[in-house]
């Protein structure tokens, strides 16, 4: 389990209910080699009322963490696929998950655009 994330002062702007998504899979092998779980400064989710210049900060320093964390493609991953709503994983923070999912659903749009065309060029032949 990511511990400090989770931590009640460091998540005090993510509603409760939210909190336990990370505990759900929290035998997942990546999550114990998470650089994040002695997260004493609280860099991953924003306390309340917090000011955009601390956040953007706060959000780099997050960023720096991971970017040296071994597990972060699967930390990713599983903040996309959940989707995690709040907070820094994976060296993403909530705004680029979201354009990540974005493109991966163009993406996908346009795959099966191809596909049927496909299919109806080889029904027609
Ligand atoms: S990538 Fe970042 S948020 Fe994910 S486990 Fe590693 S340090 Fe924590």
């Amino acid at each position: 389990m990511l511990q400090p994330p989770h931590s009640s002062l460091q998540v005090a702007a993510v509603p409760a209910q939210r909190v336990p998504v990370r505990d759900r899979d929290q035998d997942a092998p990546w999550h114990t080699e998470a650089v994040c779980r002695r997260d004493e400064a609280g860099l991953f989710f924003a306390p309340s009322k917090e000011p955009t210049a601390a956040r953007l900060s706060r959000e780099q320093a997050a960023k720096r963490v991971c970017g040296g964390c071994p597990v972060m493609v699967e930390c990713r991953e599983h903040a996309l696929l959940q989707p995690e709503p709040y907070g820094v994983w994976g060296g993403l923070t909530a705004a680029e998950r979201r354009v990540v999912l974005a493109r991966r659903r163009r993406r996908e749009v346009e795959l099966n655009k191809a596909v049927r065309a496909t299919d109806r060029i080889a029904a027609a032949g």
